[in-house]
């Protein structure tokens, strides 16, 4: 039976790479019933918001969203549509995994590591008072006679919110990714020896979940730390944990090591729902150009196929797209030794070299 899956094209270069990308699934030989769903800054004129209700109708119905980067509108109300998804849908793990191709141009050729990311809570909670606010002076008032802290009147203050449940359910999701795609360790990372009561928080609740998972090794490391250790020996980690701030930042720093935006896949999962994108943003100055790399959405088809349980399907793409960028040919031009390299194809010419692979 063909699974249903939600398909949202997004905006500038989203509509180019999801096209290439569901080719290369259908490929694969996995029968997909797709369901377009529209958002992005292109809907706007049509539905009043980036965000059409149908579109989160059609996920909560289908479970399964592919999904094509979307442009953060500005003056909408919408910090950022991919932010607003995730918080509708619950989605509060981000998955990114970092590994190195060969024939990818990295400084490093031994990075495997997967990055799981709290999707919900910490400085992305959005709680904020504006310098000079009514509700900053009032925060600043109540912090003084509490604490005795002295905060400089014309601060702008951000809230830091970690819970014990919403850090038992990521790192119990590391360690669960962990155990079904036998990695052997799993890293939290934090600042605990100063955030005491939101770092210190996550790094205890992480270290008690560890305890029920004795088949897999377990450690902490400061993020500052954990900078220096990821640029100096990348090979010695697997999957690390992280709250949302440090995940987002580690994450890039990770897909720095394996080669950059063009192959960073990513997938946010919650207990019903689960997107699949990549990492990098819309790339709007290449709109319409069939230029961009369609990797990193590619290799979260590969993440969503390992999802819905089409395993078989997930590594003969991978596999697939690997040999592309070994044979270092149909590639686009960020893959290339030199930007302006007249070899490079374009999106659409390199997801055909890719199917040709698995033929
Ligand atoms: P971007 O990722 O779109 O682009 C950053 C740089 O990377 C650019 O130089 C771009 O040319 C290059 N790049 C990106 N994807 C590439 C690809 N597939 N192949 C080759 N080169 C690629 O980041 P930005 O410019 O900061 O953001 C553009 C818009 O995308 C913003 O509105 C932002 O809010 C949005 N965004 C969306 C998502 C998402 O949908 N999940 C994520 C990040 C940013």
């Amino acid at each position: 039976m063909a699974h249903k899956i939600t398909l949202i094209k997004g905006d500038g270069t989203g509509p180019e790479i999801t096209d290439a990308t569901v080719k290369c699934i259908e490929a694969t030989g996995v029968k997909v019933d797709w369901e377009l769903a529209e958002a992005g800054q292109d809907v706007m004129a049509k539905y009043g918001t980036p965000l059409p209700d149908s579109t989160i109708e059609s996920i909560r119905k289908n479970k399964v969203a592919l999904k094509g980067p979307i442009t953060t509108p500005i003056g909408t109300g919408f910090r950022s549509v991919n932010v607003a998804l995730r918080k509708m849908l619950n989605l509060y793990a981000c998955v990114r995994p970092c590994k190195y191709y060969e024939g990818v141009r990295s400084k490093y050729q031994n990075v495997d590591l997967v990055i799981v990311r709290e999707n919900m809570e910490d400085l992305y909670a959005g709680i904020e008072f504006e310098a000079g606010s009514e509700g900053a002076g009032k925060l600043i008032e109540f912090i003084a006679k509490n604490q005795g802290a002295k905060i400089l009147p014309d601060s702008g203050i951000s809230i830091k919110p970690i819970s014990k449940t919403g850090t038992e359910r990521i790192v119990k999701f590391a360690f669960e990714y962990a155990r079904k795609y036998g990695r052997k360790k799993v890293t939290s990372v934090t600042k605990a020896n100063i955030m005491k009561h939101s770092d210190g928080l996550f790094m205890k609740t992480a270290e008690e979940v560890a305890k029920k998972y004795s088949d897999i090794e377990y450690e902490h490391r400061l993020v500052d730390n954990m900078c220096m250790q990821l640029v100096q020996k990348p090979e010695l980690y697997d999957v690390l944990v992280l709250p949302n701030l440090y995940g987002d930042i580690i994450s890039d720093l990770c897909a720095g090591l394996v080669g950059g935006l063009g192959v960073a896949a990513g997938a946010n999962i919650g207990s019903e729902y689960a997107v699949f994108e990549a990492t990098h943003g819309s790339a709007p100055q290449y709109a319409g150009k069939n230029k961009v790399n369609p990797t990193a959405l590619i290799l979260s088809g590969v993440l969503m196929l390992k999802h819905i349980g089409e395993e078989k399907a997930a590594d003969k793409l991978e596999k697939a797209v690997a040999g592309v960028i070994k044979e270092g040919k149909s590639v686009t031009y960020d893959m290339k030794p030199s930007r302006d390299d007249p070899t490079a194809v374009g999106t659409k010419e390199m997801a055909e070299a890719i199917i040709r692979k698995m033929s």
